[in-house]
């Protein structure tokens, strides 16, 4: 037979780069929490800290002594623990207190002390889409991210903030982004979820189209 090029890229007689890039891509191993991070209901850049974060793969003080000697490998916002990732966004009393209002808030119990625990307790308390568990996600994100920009705040910046001042960012953009969101149904949970996050109920729930005359 004469030689033909065969593509394995081809769909319906032509090549799509989709289908190129489909063909060349390694696939990896799918997570359990890969729609948790990956979730179009958290901001971006806190989605790329959020899979830092769930990979071990933020640069806390435990990892760099792995490397090269630094003068205090102590958390910066209790100054009382070694600084690790489970201590930093779990059992820390500062990570403590950002995630008690935020249970508070969407109305949990409580998130377990460790970070490997929340973790698993964050993959169990995301699942599905409704209005509240949406703000989970955007939530927890939101506060892995405030904790870790706090931390190097304090390292790089030397810039101190304390917890009410961290909590009243995360409040905002939690709430920026939730104000982003259309066609939320009206009701009693939804209202007090509004509340807490400081976000007009009527501006969301509302579905009329406001034209500038
Ligand atoms: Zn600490």
């Amino acid at each position: 037979m004469v030689d033909v090029h065969l593509w394995k890229a081809e769909e319906n007689g032509k090549i799509k780069s989709s289908a190129i890039w489909n063909v060349i891509r390694e696939r990896g191993q799918i997570v359990s929490w890969a729609s948790l991070v990956w979730s179009l209901k958290i901001i971006p850049r806190h989605r790329f800290i959020l899979w830092l974060a769930f990979c071990g793969r933020l640069s806390t003080r435990d990892r760099i002594l792995a490397y090269m000697d630094i003068p205090d490998a102590n958390c910066v916002l209790c100054s009382g623990f070694a600084e690790s990732i489970d201590h930093l966004l779990g059992s820390c009393f500062f990570a403590r207190s950002i995630w008690n209002p935020f249970t508070l808030a969407m109305g949990i119990v409580s998130l377990p002390g460790s970070w490997e625990d929340i973790k698993v307790a964050a993959q169990v308390l995301s699942k599905g889409s409704k209005f509240h568990v949406n703000i989970i996600k955007c939530g927890f994100a939101v506060i892995v991210y405030h904790l870790w920009a706090e931390r190097n705040a304090r390292v790089f910046g030397r810039v101190c903030r304390n917890v009410d001042h961290v909590w009243s960012d995360i409040v905002f953009d939690c709430g920026a982004l939730i104000r982003t969101w259309r066609r939320v149904t009206k009701g009693e949970q939804e209202w007090v979820l509004f509340h807490e996050w400081k976000v007009n109920y009527d501006e969301v729930t509302s579905f009329k189209c406001f034209k500038a005359s």
